[in-house]
């Protein structure tokens, strides 16, 4: 009887679209580097993140003041690649459309396959399969790729796979697929694609055809994610919000995931309502409530 409520109620909220947004029910995670001497630039870069303290102490008023400047090439750390980096006609940062960056995601999980080769690219299998299990993708939606590459960072060796300063030939690291990228770009009509790697191009990539093709359809991209490995496969709202370059290629982005704790909340509303206890209720419906959402 608890568990057709409960089931019954898992129903009914999941299908209200016009709750407000309480961050109480979501586990947030940040998906962003921080940004400091040892974030990571393409080898090519000219110059990395440069800080330069302005002040810093006592005041001539005599309280505590502190200011830096700071400078940055658009394409390092965890940033936004605007369609207009890759597409002459794309989007340029200021214009990426807010519905894009912010969005549900579907997080599809290769470390296994990464962790076995450095060079793996997302194929279309791994798509096909990510939507046996979960579904088709929809349009409008963000696709993380997970390769826990993240945990190399900031060592440049191991993330990037060489750190020789001025050559990017050398570099060795996952990536999305040609036939993957076209099937969740122009089939599916994603809104961006994300990656825990230094680009959605693979290292050994010479024509960054992955950015040629999601930028043709003017699909943006999230590099140098962490924490995805914190993240379900589905039902994450992502909020990925870069400064507002006027005519940008891309720029810093400070992304974070909404993961929904809809089990906690579930809880507390069932036992408000009956005169169970939110652990009777949960020890009656834990295994089956989380078969239904990936908590
Ligand atoms: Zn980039």
């Amino acid at each position: 009887m608890i568990y057709r409520f409960v089931v019954g109620t898992l129903v009914l909220i999941s299908s209200l679209p016009t709750l407000a947004l309480e961050i109480d029910a979501y586990r947030l995670v940040d998906l962003s580097h921080s940004y400091g001497e040892n974030t990571l630039y393409w080898p090519t870069s000219p110059t990395a993140f440069e800080k330069q303290q302005l002040a810093y102490g006592i005041s001539d008023g005599g309280w505590f003041y502190s200011a830096y400047s700071v400078c940055t090439p658009e394409h390092g750390g965890t940033h936004i690649d605007a369609p207009i980096h890759f597409s002459a006609g794309g989007d340029s940062t200021e214009k990426i459309p807010l519905e894009s960056l912010l969005a549900q995601a579907y997080i599809i999980d290769v470390s296994k396959k990464a962790a076995a080769d450095r060079n793996y690219r997302l194929t279309a299998d791994d798509v096909r399969e990510f939507e046996k299990e979960h579904g088709e993708i929809s349009a409008g939606t963000i696709v993380l790729m997970r390769t826990d590459w993240s945990n190399h960072w900031p060592d440049a060796i191991s993330y990037l796979g060489d750190d020789t300063p001025g050559d990017a030939s050398k570099l060795q690291f996952p990536g999305f697929g040609a036939e993957a990228t076209k099937i969740l770009t122009e089939e599916r009509k994603v809104a961006m694609l994300g990656v825990d790697t230094a680009s959605v191009d693979y290292g050994k990539s010479q024509d960054f055809i992955v950015h040629r093709i999601g930028a043709a359809q003017g699909v943006a991209n999230l590099e140098n994610l962490t924490n995805l490995d914190q993240l379900p496969a589905t039902g994450v709202t992502i909020i990925a919000l870069p400064m507002k370059i006027e005519g940008g290629s891309g720029g810093p982005v400070r992304v974070v995931a909404l993961v929904p704790m809809y089990l906690r909340e579930v809880l507390r509303v069932i036992a408000e309502a009956s005169e169970n206890t939110e652990s009777e209720i949960a020890s009656a419906t834990t295994a089956n409530a989380e078969r239904f959402f990936a908590i």
